[in-house]
């Protein structure tokens, strides 16, 4: 690679363990030797060809029907080999859930799609797998979730959805419509942080594979998620998020690292007396303690070490509603 700025060799041809070909698709923020990088195209017409098939994309969303079973869907999505390049909290008004829905207008159920789907929270994602668009229809099963339950009890709307219309999950039709959800889903500005007795959580890069595990402990203890979201951190961002640790930790600069080495997903967290119950739930900084003192912590479980942690979380009770600011009103694009 050459540093076109500096006009020199960047890097050599090597090895780097901590790239794997997983991580590179069209779109992705890779960091090399704490350099960041986006993916924009691929080298040449061979190696498209090749990729192109096992990297197709596909709009996923959970319905506002299926808020408590977020968590255990992710997890799913995650233990059938899709990638979840992009994660959003939306709550749809009427005009853009017709928007999303355009493809059945004038159908005798559209309003109440569209009535349903602006009733309440939605959470969309793009997922990247062989065969996205087949493979996850196959997995969520027939829209009639009473047909679910008898054609394809294995699905996801044989398990969680209630009826033909309150079928927890969408999928898209093709791959140009995978497209244009995407497109639309990610550009749709706002979110739904609250700002309000509130607390932060990032899940580092490191615990991703693990983010339907952690989001459904969260809710199961009682915690509402308010507002959630992906996000790419660069350095000047990691650094300014973690400056109150700066000079206090010792592995500051490792953590910053690591937070800047691929994509996070920040929630806002509720309840009362947030930020000191949120601690509660992730337990002690470092791993190790935890599992000895708090096993059943998400740090405990989850976490390899004192920077590869698991997840961030609001430390000063002063702090929980800074914190959610800042990713959902300075970072957050849209
Ligand atoms: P799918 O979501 O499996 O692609 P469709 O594209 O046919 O199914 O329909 C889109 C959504 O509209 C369904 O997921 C469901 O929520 C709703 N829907 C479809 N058919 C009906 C129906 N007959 N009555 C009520 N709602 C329906
Ligand atoms: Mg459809």
């Amino acid at each position: 690679m050459y540093d076109l700025k500096n006009r020199r060799i960047f890097l050599k041809r090597s090895q780097y363990p901590n790239l794997t070909l997983e991580d590179l698709y069209l779109g992705a923020a890779i960091s090399i030797y704490s350099r960041q990088l986006k993916v924009v195209e691929y080298g040449d017409n061979f190696t498209k060809s090749h990729f192109e098939n096992q990297r197709e994309r596909t709009f996923a969303m959970i319905k506002p029907d299926c808020y408590n079973h977020i968590g255990k869907i992710i997890d799913r999505i995650i233990q059938e080999g899709f990638k979840i390049t992009n994660i959003k909290m939306h709550r749809f008004t009427v005009n853009q859930a017709r928007q999303l829905y355009s493809e059945h207008d004038g159908k005798q159920f559209f309003q109440d799609l569209v009535n349903f789907i602006s009733s309440d929270i939605s959470v969309g994602m793009e997922l990247i797998a062989g065969n996205a668009i087949s493979k996850w229809k196959d997995i969520i099963g027939p829209a009639n979730s009473h047909t679910a339950r008898v054609d394809a009890p294995q699905s996801i709307r044989a398990a969680y959805g209630s009826d033909g219309a309150r079928n927890a999950v969408h999928g898209s039709e093709s791959a140009d419509r995978a497209a244009r959800e995407i497109d639309y889903f990610f550009s749709l500005p706002g979110n739904t942080a609250t700002y309000s007795n509130c607390t932060c959580c990032v899940i580092k890069p490191h615990a991703l594979t693990n983010a339907g595990r952690i989001i459904d402990m969260i809710i199961s203890e009682g915690f509402e998620i308010s507002a959630l979201q992906m996000f790419n951190l660069d350095k000047p961002n990691a650094e300014e998020f973690l400056d109150v640790y700066k000079g206090v930790l010792p592995e500051f600069s490792g953590i910053v690292e690591h937070f800047t080495s691929g994509p996070c997903i920040a929630m806002e967290i509720r309840q009362e007396n947030p930020v000191e119950s949120f601690r509660e739930i992730c337990g002690p900084l470092d791993p190790d303690v935890a599992r000895s003192s708090k096993p059943r912590s998400i740090r405990a479980i989850f976490g390899i070490d004192r920077i590869q942690n698991a997840v961030h979380c609001t430390d000063l009770p002063e702090d929980g509603l800074m914190e959610s600011e800042y990713f959902f009103r300075i970072l957050s694009k849209n």
